[in-house]
């Protein structure tokens, strides 16, 4: 059986399901990730477009971030929350934030921007040179 990951907003208008393995599971340190989400880093997991449905109506801001790759945040215009961000350069893949998702899973075993980790988060994973 496939794995299905489904997650809601915090005021439930936007539902999330992903269907299958991620293609990454990734924590990002970047200013952008933690303006983002309030806390000291991201965790998203990517999904192949076709692996995500979203359901609800949803506002969407489109911004370069530090590496200069432009992003498209897709959020919930009542609650604020980003149910899902793909980089413009990869178009088919999606990125949903794990806090959205329901279950105990989605291990992150790579991690981005490491150099602006802050210096008290300790995660084991891989660092990697580009994405969040
Ligand atoms: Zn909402
Ligand atoms: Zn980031």
């Amino acid at each position: 059986m496939e794995d299905v990951w489904t997650g809601r907003c915090n005021c439930g208008a936007l539902a999330v399901t992903c269907t299958g393995a991620p293609i990454r599971v990734s924590v990002c340190h970047c200013t952008d990730c933690k303006t983002r989400t309030g806390s000291a880093f991201s965790w998203n997991a990517r999904f192949a477009a076709r692996q995500v449905g979203i359901e609800g109506a949803s506002a969407s801001w489109r911004s370069a971030g530090p590496s200069g790759a432009v992003t498209v945040r897709q959020f919930c215009p009542t609650c604020g929350v980003t149910i899902a961000y793909r980089s413009e350069a990869e178009p088919e893949i999606v990125a949903i934030p794990c806090g959205t998702l329901e279950g105990d899973g989605l291990e992150p075993h790579r991690t981005a921007w490491e150099q602006r980790r802050n210096a008290w988060v300790d995660i084991t994973a891989t660092p990697m040179e580009f994405g969040h």
